[in-house]
């Protein structure tokens, strides 16, 4: 079994209903367990602005799936949920995103790990911080210490759902 990070993501329909009810397939899969699960962010929106805030989350897994069955299992939940890949980086249902699995470097045409843009990104290590405030990130630095880096401007603690 392997320690495994996973960040979700929502800016459509009920974003908190698709996080909490995502944490629930996570938590559903073969082979793995759910450890913790962040609380929920509103963040702003990156990259393309004019579209709706979103909400984030991120959830730690014991897994006994391989990395590749893993993306595999989050597509097929991002599908489910309705997801529509249309613009980059717009609107969508749900996202998730495997951030990190312990022990496991990876460069290939369909996953990359560590994530390679977690580092840069509120929205992502603010709920990290909630259940791996230790972790390494590529060069030697912590969630913690990466996330007092970062601009929290407009990121907020939802009420727990
Ligand atoms: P983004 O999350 O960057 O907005 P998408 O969710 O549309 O974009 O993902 C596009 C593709 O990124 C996925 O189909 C997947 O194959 C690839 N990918 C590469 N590395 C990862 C990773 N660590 N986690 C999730 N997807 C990844
Ligand atoms: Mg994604």
């Amino acid at each position: 079994m392997t320690l495994a990070y996973v960040a979700l993501g929502s800016n459509l329909g009920n974003p908190q209903q698709q996080l909490v009810e995502a944490m629930d397939a996570l938590a559903n899969l073969p082979d793995t367990r759910l450890l913790q699960r962040s609380q929920l962010y509103r963040t702003p929106p990156w990259g393309v602005l004019q579209q709706p805030s979103f909400v984030n989350a991120a959830v730690e897994l014991d897994t006994g799936l391989s990395p590749h069955a893993l993306l595999d299992a989050l597509l097929t939940i991002e599908q489910r949920a309705g997801r529509v890949r249309a613009e980059r980086n717009g609107p969508r249902t749900l996202d998730l995103d495997l951030l990190h699995v312990d022990g496991v470097r990876l460069d290939d045409a369909r996953l990359t790990l560590p994530h390679p843009r977690m580092a840069e990104r509120a929205f992502v290590l603010l709920p990290l911080h909630d259940i791996a405030p230790m972790l390494s990130l590529p060069g030697q630095v912590t969630v913690a210490e990466q996330l007092a880096r970062l601009d929290l401007a407009g990121c907020e603690r939802l009420a727990a759902p």
